[in-house]
């Protein structure tokens, strides 16, 4: 972690350059004082010490004589802010002249820039929220879909730190249980039944494993879903390929500030990005790609969770189910979707569709598509096939999913230690080396939040027992 100066106020732009407005951002104790020298109210007799917190006034931000912009200045009061300290917000005109201006003024006037997330920090210090809260907020700025955002805006809102919460209290109550018996050792007392703590025990770490096991899917989620499109030369895998991004580009091209190739191969469904692999040989339609070779594939399909195999109606069913086949082999115990895109569907009549379907054979949870690339047909219904591998993929809406590698290592860890205290019960290991490993698990919890104390075990043993009575 930075070095903590909560001592120091500070202040930077917390608004992109570009818009219309933009707002300049002040935390620390001195921040009333350094805005009474460089602002003034349109109202002559408003006194800035006495304004309440979540008050918005208007003003003029001065350099002495010289007019640097007309602003709005939104007033908090410690605690009641982001930073939990007094806090200034000025939202002025969105020049990047004016924001440097005023940042040099609130500098030369005492305020030091703040570091990124500085803010943030300082809202964890002062116990606004805990660190995997204090993480989400870097998530939700940048989701750029509605399920990385619900994932972030869950987090943030506590969602995961509750689970973690409940997690810990769980473990903290076993931990009592224990370590009240280490204390009495002598007396070889035993306070708690062998099973029942195993079964407790039991039951937290499937907490934990499912948490630890949702990450899978977070991750996915946060940074798109790697998906590979493979097939023989010409059965149309660049056709589709451009289908799927078209109508992306058509929307997102619009928005000011995005550029073609930051959404370069990737496509929202549902809620969900898919980020499609390796597609430079793709796009070129000379025979780069047979050059590329087999090799090139496999390393395609390794990487990616979906793999769709494109072949044409026009193919020998056998070559097609070789295909699949030799892809289902590659594949085999990974947890990977394999989806069968049978193409160019414009090309023959129904019957021959209704032949190939009975002799293509797609494995258990695999799906066979016929669609045609070119005339846009079949396209939904595979971006359905798409949004079902993932969303109810024993994950509800409302379960909470992290998707943060940092908790995630954390969680293992917690899964790990907790192991060893379930074989470690079941095979009579002295309570002394147990309490360890259970210390342990609650140190990798506090680990995620930011909040690690062994007294708090001690703390828990007395309020839970009463041991004077
Ligand atoms: P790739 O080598 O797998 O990337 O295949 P391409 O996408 O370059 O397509 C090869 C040829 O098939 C091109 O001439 C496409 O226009 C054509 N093609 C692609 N999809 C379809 C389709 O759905 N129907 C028909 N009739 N032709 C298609």
């Amino acid at each position: 972690m930075q070095m903590i100066r909560n001592d120091e106020t500070i202040c930077a732009p917390a608004t992109a350059l570009g818009g219309a407005v933009s707002l300049v951002r002040m935390s620390g104790q001195a921040s009333f004082e350094i805005i009474r020298t460089v602002f003034f109210p349109s109202r002559k007799n408003t006194d800035l010490s006495k304004l309440k917190g979540f008050t918005i006034i208007h003003g003029e931000i001065r350099n002495r004589d010289e007019l640097i912009d007309e602003v709005l200045i939104s007033i908090f009061r410690a605690p009641y802010s982001y930073t939990g300290e007094d806090s200034v917000e000025i939202s002025c005109h969105g020049s990047p002249f004016i924001v440097t201006r005023i940042m040099e003024l609130l500098l030369r006037n005492g305020a030091v820039a703040a570091r990124p997330g500085e803010f943030t920090q300082r809202a964890f210090i002062n116990g606004k929220m805990d660190l995997s809260q204090a993480e989400a907020v870097a998530d939700l700025v940048a989701s750029g879909t509605t399920e990385s955002h619900r994932i972030a805006i869950q987090q943030m809102r506590g969602g995961f730190s509750g689970e973690i919460a409940k997690l810990r209290s769980e473990l903290l109550r076993f931990a009592s249980l224990i370590e009240l018996e280490l204390d009495f050792g002598e007396e070889d007392v035993e306070f708690a039944d062998r099973n029942e703590l195993i079964s407790m025990i039991t039951r937290v770490k499937e907490l934990s494993d499912r948490l630890a096991g949702s990450f899978r899917l977070g991750n996915a989620i946060r940074n798109g879903i790697p998906v590979a499109i493979v097939g023989k030369p010409n059965s149309g895998k660049s056709t589709l390929l451009n289908v799927l991004l078209n109508e992306e580009k058509a929307i997102v091209s619009d928005i000011p500030g995005t550029t073609r190739d930051s959404i370069e191969d990737t496509v929202v469904i549902s809620g969900m990005m898919y980020r499609f692999i390796d597609t430079a040989g793709l796009r070129d339609t000379t025979d780069v790609i047979e050059s590329l070779g087999i090799q090139r594939t496999n390393e395609k399909i390794m990487k990616a969770s979906v793999i769709l195999m494109v072949d044409e109606v026009l193919e020998d069913a056998v070559k097609i189910n070789q295909r699949a086949e030799s892809i289902r082999k590659m594949t085999e115990g990974l947890e990977k979707h394999l989806i069968i895109v049978i193409n160019k569907t414009d090309t023959c009549d129904a019957s021959h569709i209704e032949k190939l379907k009975s002799l293509v054979m797609p494995g258990k949870a695999e799906s066979l598509l016929f669609i045609s690339a070119k005339n846009n047909q079949g396209i939904e219904t595979l971006k359905d096939s798409l949004a079902k591998l993932f969303l109810n993929e024993n994950y509800g809406r409302n379960d909470v999913i992290i998707s943060n590698l940092r908790h995630y290592e954390a969680l293992t860890h917690v899964s790990d230690s907790l192991g060893r205290v379930v074989s470690g019960l079941a095979e009579n290991v002295p309570d002394d080396l147990i309490a360890m490993d259970i210390r342990q698990a609650i140190h990798y919890l506090g680990e995620i939040t930011g909040e690690i104390t062994s007294d708090e075990i001690l703390g828990n043993i007395f309020r839970n027992f009463c041991i004077g009575k």
